[in-house]
This record gives structure tokens, C-alpha cells and sequence, in this order.
């Protein structure tokens, strides 16, 4: 199988091909057309089989598609939630290069730096933001960020935000979430806690075990 063979638009075809992939991994070839066919995701696998592509690539495809309609303003249309500051900023590099593109921004709101250039970018608007729940917790009490507009969340390595003692963040910030949404939801070990949000948060979902 290639990307060819997964449906998607010419845009991230072309940015695929420029970043050198060519065969999607397993984890790639399952988790792409569910997200794409609109499913809940539960996802068990380890960063390095090529995860951060197998959400983010049909989430680019999702919302781009929904902006070639006219009069949709710009507004945070997919959350994605990780334990650390490094991760997000990975996730973030990629999210660019597979949506380099199309029209769409995104924007990674992590601890350890100026929040003053996370306003501002917020305020240039952001269709992506890829977080660490500390500094999304602070800017939405401070009411810089607005997630009632999300459709899709993302929670990345959530047994390690349960392991950080982010839980309860994570929870807060979901119930500033439309009911209404797509979640795909990824950890390597199911905990008995991350089995509770598991049933609690995903409805139908599609297993994909690498
Ligand atoms: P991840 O598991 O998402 O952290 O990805 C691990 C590494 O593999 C990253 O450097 C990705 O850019 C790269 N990668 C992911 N999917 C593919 C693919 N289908 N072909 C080539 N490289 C990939």
C-alpha cells in the first residue's frame, strides 16, 4: 500500500512526498481511514511507529476540506493534548509539514516560554493547537483561548499525562469542550484510570494495536 491508495487530497500527498514518505506504516494504514470516515480512534502504540502522521495527517485532510467552504471564520478546530513541552513541539513540526500546503495554522501552547507570543499568535488565529494541559489550563482561565469550536481532540501518551499528574487538567479542559466531537485517544498501557476515560470519553471507537 501507499499513500495514494488512502484517499487523501493532492495537497498533503505533495508534502508527504516532499518529507520522503512514501508506504504508510500499520498503525498509518488503519488509523487514516477511520479518522478520515469521521471514528473515535483508540490507539496502543509507542511513539516511533509513526503516530503523530496517523492522526495528524487525516486531521489536516478533515478540517482543510471543511475550509474550502466559504464563510467559516478561523477559529481552534482540533486540540491536541500532550504530556511534554518536547512532544508538542514535535507534533507541531510535523503538523507544518504535512499542512504546508494548505491554508491551515497551527500553533503549540507550551510551558518554559513567553506566553505573551502564545497571545499573540492565538489572537492571529490558529485552526491547530497542540498543548501541554499547565499553560492551556492558564491562557483558557485568562480567556485567551476559546475550544468551543473544537471537532476533533487528540489525546497523546495519555498514560504518561496520568503518570505527570496532569489528569485532572486533561478533565477540566475537556469539559470546556463541545460534547459533540471526534476523539482520538492514544496510550501505550491502559491503566485502570485511562480505561475509565477511555469508556467514558470515546464512543464506538476503532482499536488499532501495534
Ligand atoms: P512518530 O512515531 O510519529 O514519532 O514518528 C517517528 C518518525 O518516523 C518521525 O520522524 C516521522 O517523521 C517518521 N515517519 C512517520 N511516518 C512515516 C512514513 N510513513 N514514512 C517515513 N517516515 C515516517
Amino acid at each position: 500500500m501507499t499513500f495514494n491508495d488512502l484517499n487523501l487530497i493532492p495537497a498533503i500527498l505533495k508534502a508527504l512526498s516532499k518529507e520522503n514518505y512514501t508506504t504508510p506504516t500499520p498503525i498509518q494504514e488503519q488509523a487514516i481511514p477511520a479518522v478520515l470516515a469521521g471514528k473515535d480512534l483508540l490507539g496502543c502504540a509507542q511513539t516511533g511507529t509513526g503516530k503523530t502522521a496517523a492522526f495528524a495527517v487525516p486531521i489536516v485532510q478533515l478540517l482543510s476540506e471543511q475550509q474550502m467552504r466559504p464563510n467559516t471564520g478561523r477559529h481552534i478546530r482540533s486540540l491536541i493534548l500532550t504530556p511534554t513541552r518536547e512532544l508538542a513541539l514535535q507534533i507541531a513540526d510535523n503538523i507544518q509539514a504535512y499542512s504546508q500546503y494548505t491554508q491551515l495554522r497551527c500553533s503549540a501552547i507550551v510551558g518554559g516560554v513567553s506566553q505573551r507570543v502564545q497571545e499573540r499568535a492565538l489572537k492571529q488565529g490558529a485552526d491547530i493547537i497542540i498543548a501541554t494541559p499547565g499553560r492551556l489550563i492558564d491562557l483558557i482561565n485568562q480567556k485567551h483561548i476559546d475550544l468551543k469550536h473544537v471537532k476533533i481532540l487528540v489525546l497523546d501518551e495519555a498514560d504518561r499525562m496520568l503518570d505527570m499528574g496532569f489528569i485532572h487538567d486533561v478533565k477540566k479542559i475537556i469539559t470546556k469542550l463541545p460534547s459533540k466531537r471526534q476523539t482520538l485517544f492514544f496510550s501505550a498501557t491502559m491503566p485502570p484510570e485511562i480505561s475509565k476515560m477511555v469508556k467514558a470519553l470515546l464512543v464506538n471507537p476503532v482499536k488499532v494495536e501495534i
